[in-house]
């Protein structure tokens, strides 16, 4: 049998956590690691790897928890502002197999989280083609 990832184990109440919020279809609670202060984690109760394999329905009863507790830690926790994040796969960061949706509220300096896109376009990059490439197979 497959073993349960860790945020199965929560919702089924085998390991403890600060919960923020609970519905029959979603579980909110801080992680762990709280990377800045009031750091949650959004999740479905149903098992889905990640963000890529979630039904539309249930991705948006997430994101739309996900978008309460951002709106809250700007108009309580004073945060300046928020990061919505989900990583898929491991090669994106993804530590724990079950879709979860980080809420991450930014303050000032001094923050466990840190986010650099630096600018990688290069003349080997043929955009129109890769364009054509995604837009194709959607
Ligand atoms: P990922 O790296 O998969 O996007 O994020 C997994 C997150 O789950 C990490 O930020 C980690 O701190 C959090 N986490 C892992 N185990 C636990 C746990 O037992 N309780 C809580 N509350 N968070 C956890």
């Amino acid at each position: 049998m497959k073993e349960k990832d860790i945020f199965c184990r929560i919702i089924n109440g085998e390991i403890p956590c600060h919960k923020l919020y609970e519905d029959d279809d979603v579980l909110a609670f801080l992680d762990i690691s709280q990377v800045t202060r009031g750091h949650a984690l959004v999740i479905p109760k149903k098992h889905y790897d990640n963000f890529l394999s979630v039904p539309h329905e249930e991705m948006h009863k997430v994101m739309d928890v996900a978008q309460r507790i951002g709106q809250i830690a700007i108009k309580f926790l004073g945060a300046k502002g928020v990061n919505i994040l989900t990583n898929c796969y491991e090669a994106a960061g993804q530590t724990v197999n079950h879709f979860h949706v980080h809420v991450i509220p930014r303050y000032e300096d001094k923050e466990g989280f840190h986010l650099e896109m630096r600018n990688n376009s290069s003349e080997e990059l043929n955009l129109p083609a890769l364009a054509r490439e995604i837009k194709e197979n959607l």
